[in-house]
């Protein structure tokens, strides 16, 4: 059988910071020590994302030592999720959305709806309602999943099973680009990753992207949302953290930190790999203190 695939997907809207090399590296120990391919995704769909600092992202992780047997760029490929829109348009799953996200934020709601879950607001709309709502919206409609909004379950190496909400949630934005969850389920099953690790703060994504998979008949992938890293006030690691980047903290001591961090005594990701074990990893966040 061909082995399968692990990925790591940055975003290149900023430089990698410790905390998301640290995830690079685990994404590709869990890969290499399975014996998977590794791949690079970059996720260039978003405006705020740059070429010139998604090179720097593969730069930085070739710098410690990470080896891959692939890279794509989101951005190369629309053609592969207009296909996957047309095909779930086509199974009558897809309606047009034509709220703002203050109008969703102010939509009134049933008692028990789960938070942040679209109202539905433009789910039940008949034809003539839709043509009205077009007229007077200047803003082209997005595209969302008709799913009841129901609650799904996904099992996670680190995590276990976890349940969370899958609402009707966005396929295609209103500026005709794929939006996150459809373009990741899409790629990982187009480029046979069957393993996804990544930072926990995509744990919560992880339900709707189950979902879709398996609407669209792909095999489900292997979950493992790995803890992120923090800074001594236990928010998310930023800029004025200090020292965060490759540039500002160098190879050698990034490498020393990240091992540490994992109760490893290596100084490369292949000697890191000698003491790999998934079940032995942390589950708590690493607060970051630059040394
Ligand atoms: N590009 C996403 C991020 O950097 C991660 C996508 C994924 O791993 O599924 O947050």
């Amino acid at each position: 059988m061909a082995p399968g695939a692990g990925r790591f997907a940055p975003s290149p809207s900023a430089d990698l910071h410790i905390g998301n090399l640290r995830t690079a590296v685990l994404a590709w120990l869990f890969a290499r020590s399975s014996g998977r391919r590794f791949l690079m995704r970059v996720d260039d769909l978003d405006d705020r994302t740059d070429a010139d600092i998604a090179r720097r992202q593969l730069d930085d992780l070739a710098a410690i030592g990470l080896t891959w047997d692939g890279a794509e760029w989101q951005s190369e490929n629309p053609q592969r999720y207009d296909a996957v829109v047309d095909e779930l348009a086509s199974r009558d799953l897809l309606y047009e959305c034509y709220c703002s996200r203050k109008d969703i934020a102010q939509a009134p709601r049933a008692p028990h709806a789960p938070q942040g879950a679209y109202p539905g607001t433009c789910r039940d709309l008949t034809d003539a309602e839709r043509e009205t709502r077009r007229a007077e919206t200047s803003r082209p409609p997005a595209m969302r999943l008709r799913t009841d909004a129901i609650v799904h379950t996904v099992h996670d190496l680190l995590h276990g099973d976890y349940t969370g909400t899958v609402d009707d949630f966005v396929v295609r934005r209103g500026d005709g680009v794929a939006a996150y969850n459809l373009a990741v389920v899409v790629d990982d099953a187009a480029q046979g990753v069957d393993q996804v690790v990544r930072g926990d703060d995509l744990l919560p994504s992880s339900p709707r992207q189950a979902y879709l998979t398996r609407m669209l008949g792909y095999p489900e992938p292997t979950y493992a949302h790995v803890a992120l890293v923090l800074n001594e006030d236990g928010a998310r690691l930023a800029k004025r953290d200090g020292a965060v980047t490759l540039a500002e903290i160098g190879v050698e001591r990034a490498l020393g930190q990240i091992a540490s961090s994992l109760g490893y005594t290596a100084m490369t990701v292949e000697q890191m790999l000698t003491e790999f074990t998934a079940s032995d990893l942390p589950r708590h966040p690493w607060i970051y203190r630059p040394d």
